[in-house]
């Protein structure tokens, strides 16, 4: 997968794409990052990016024309694919693991950063193909939250989680969260592990695994039951789960 940045601070994803699974991605050439600091591209003396807004108010806007410079001279690089420019902004629809998940299957990813009061409306209308937000908050800029989606997506490409790390049960990937976990010792101040998964018998560490992940689910998120869907045996050890809290 190639990935394109846009951003006025490009340094800022050296420390995110140089260590841990990013870095291991890009070694075993999953993945090639290319952070562009769009400035570049600007067609005017100053390289400014920004302007005033037009009836004016607080803050400045980007402007236009670098940013769509920017993006046909990486979009002219790879003409056989068609890549997804993706625009981080608070507006834009609310981050998943879906859409991690249906992103990851793509071969070129753009990403573009805003900062300052926002975008030229005619880079949402026209240039755009997704817009994406990491949460109903605001950030300074888009960075964080590139950085958010690319290392929510790098590590779902083929190869990149070794099996120990495998995310085919991370929370989200199942449709529910995901049971807890518990490491050495048995016996921490007092604390003990539940005995099933010291047992050895790997249907019943299994079974106590599901069934946590459905408490878990529903104590914390029970939205999430409204999209996935449950074997009958599930569906019975929840109505059982929910009766320990009536
Ligand atoms: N005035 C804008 C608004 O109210 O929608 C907020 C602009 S914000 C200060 C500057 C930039 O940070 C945005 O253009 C976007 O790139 C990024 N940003 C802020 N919050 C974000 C979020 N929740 N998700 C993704 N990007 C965000």
């Amino acid at each position: 997968m190639k990935i394109d940045v846009l951003s006025l601070f490009p340094d800022m994803f050296s420390g995110v794409f140089g260590e841990s699974i990013l870095k291991k991605a890009t070694e075993k050439q999953a993945v090639q990052f290319n952070v562009v600091n769009f400035r570049e591209y600007a067609a005017n003396k100053h390289l400014t990016v920004d302007d005033y807004p037009y009836g004016g108010g607080a803050g400045m806007v980007l402007k236009a024309q670098p940013i769509f410079d920017a993006v046909a001279a990486l979009t002219a690089q790879t003409e056989s694919v068609k890549p997804r420019i993706i625009l981080l902004c608070p507006q834009g629809d609310r981050y998943t693991q879906k859409r991690a998940e249906e992103l990851a299957q793509e071969e070129h990813l753009i990403f573009i950063c805003g900062h300052y009061e926002g975008y030229d409306e005619r880079i949402r209308e026209h240039l755009v193909t997704d817009e994406i937000s990491i949460g109903d908050y605001v950030l300074t800029g888009g960075e964080l939250g590139a950085m958010v989606v690319i290392d929510s997506v790098v590590r779902l490409l083929p190869d990149v989680l070794g099996n120990a790390e495998s995310h085919m049960k991370d929370s989200f990937s199942t449709g529910m969260l995901e049971h807890p976990h518990y490491t050495r010792p048995a016996d921490f101040r007092g604390m003990m592990v539940p005995e099933v998964l010291m047992s050895g018998n790997h249907k019943h560490i299994e079974e106590w695994r599901t069934k946590e992940a459905l408490r878990r689910t529903l104590l914390r998120r029970p939205d999430l039951f409204e999209e996935v869907e449950l074997t009958k045996e599930q569906e019975k050890w929840l109505v059982d789960i929910k009766k320990e809290y009536e």
